[in-house]
């Protein structure tokens, strides 16, 4: 029904193979389908829930998957923002209404499905926070332990406090993500642990379904599809998902994939700036937009192929512009995230002054994360609350009645 196959030589691997990188030139897997021999149609799909399972005929899983009713996300009209900046055609997808409140549960419903079937006993990953709190939710719900790796002190405490909640090991390294991935990867291949990091060529399988939600919801192609990038899996994942919707015929041109990355750790849109061959990490990313504080993005390879073939774009923004976009969408849509997952609308924010984007655009900005998962952010930015003795006079007086 599919294999592995590395992204840059070629060489194919039989799909119950446990790997993470091609033996012969080290580069990426993906996993490729016999899409010629599935036969699904798109009236099949249509008629079960909105969610990542609605697609399972293009995903890896052949046992019960571990499961909690992961995707569906809401796909909402950004009318007064659209309007403020000249586009009628916005939308974001709130992916922070999965279970865990991040877009990683669909990665991991699949990846830790995929672990049951490859029979492995245990789970692991490397997490600027969500990837963490993810992981920990379906190992338990799979009843498998779970190992996660953390940058000390730069993890947003909602996130921790779900790690720790649902049961996972969690370890505080003094070091960045990059270096937690490093260590985790070579414990994964001496332990025997099963890595889900977005390395993981099935956890891919599942962010894939933002895309196929997104166009179902729609009801057409958006012209445009803009994620914020961290390791840029999520992007790759979305790209790979409309190429085999082209390829199975269900539609006929893709979506200009944009990448928005934090200024301060950029190092894919400075690769398509100066139209390098391969991204330069960055030793020392900064931004206040922790999930995506980064310096070598595990799926660079794949996202600057997703961005090139589809003529799109990569932008930063500054933790400024990100910040007041998290406000915005709060303020003036209802919608709460948390400040990476506002890097995609200030991206376009950015796009549409630079006059790089044409405002007949239909354009779907994937919001990432909840809100709640970085309260500490959200409070610096408010006014604290009022505190006034109980009486009516202290209420009028507060309210300058
Ligand atoms: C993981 C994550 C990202 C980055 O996604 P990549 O696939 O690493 O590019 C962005 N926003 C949030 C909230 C995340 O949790
Ligand atoms: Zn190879």
């Amino acid at each position: 029904m599919y294999h592995l196959v590395c992204v840059n030589c070629g060489t194919t691997y039989p799909a119950d193979e446990i790997l993470y990188n091609c033996k012969k030139c080290g580069h990426l897997l993906a996993v490729k389908y016999h899409l010629d021999t599935i036969t699904v149609t798109k009236a099949t799909w249509e008629k079960r829930p909105l969610s990542v399972w609605r697609y399972r005929e293009l995903l890896p899983v052949q046992i019960e998957p571990v499961s909690l009713a992961e995707g569906g996300t809401p796909l909402y009209h950004l009318k007064r923002l659209g309007e403020e900046m000249g586009l009628p055609h916005l939308y974001a997808k709130h992916e922070g209404m999965n279970p865990s409140g991040s877009f990683k549960d669909r990665g991991m419903t699949v990846g830790v499905s995929m672990a049951l079937q490859l029979k492995k006993k245990s789970v692991a990953c490397a997490s600027t926070g969500n990837t963490s709190a993810s992981l920990a939710v379906y190992a338990a719900k799979a009843g498998i332990p779970a190992i996660v790796l953390l940058p000390a002190g730069k993890v947003a405490v909602g996130k921790v406090a779900q790690a720790l909640m649902h049961g996972a090991k969690v370890i505080s390294i003094r070091g960045n993500f990059d270096r937690a991935l490093e260590m985790v990867h070579e414990l994964c291949l001496t332990h025997g642990l099963y890595l889900l990091n977005s390395i993981n060529p099935f956890r891919l399988e599942g962010q894939k379904t933002i895309g196929f939600e997104a166009l179902d919801q729609l009801g057409e192609i958006p012209d445009r599809f803009v994620l914020p990038v961290g390791n840029a899996g999520n992007i790759s994942a979305v790209y790979k998902g409309f190429l085999e919707l082209q390829e199975m015929g269900f539609i006929n041109r893709l979506p200009m994939m944009t990448g928005i990355q934090a200024e301060g750790s950029s190092p894919l849109v400075r690769a398509i700036r100066e139209k390098l061959p391969e991204v330069i990490p960055e030793l020392h990313p900064e931004t206040v937009a922790t999930a995506i504080r980064i310096g070598a993005p595990v799926n660079a390879e794949k996202a600057l192929i997703a961005i090139r073939k589809t003529g799109g774009l990569a932008e930063t923004v500054t933790d400024t512009e990100i910040l007041q976009m998290q406000r915005d969408l709060a303020r003036k849509e209802g919608i709460g995230v948390e400040p990476a997952s506002a890097a995609s609308v200030a991206g376009i924010r950015k796009l549409i002054k630079e006059g790089m984007i044409d405002r007949d655009e239909r354009i779907v900005c994937v919001v990432t994360g909840h809100l709640l998962k970085d309260p500490e952010t959200v409070i610096k930015q408010c006014e604290p609350p009022i505190e006034i003795n109980a009486d009516l006079p202290s209420l009028l007086y507060a309210l300058h009645l």
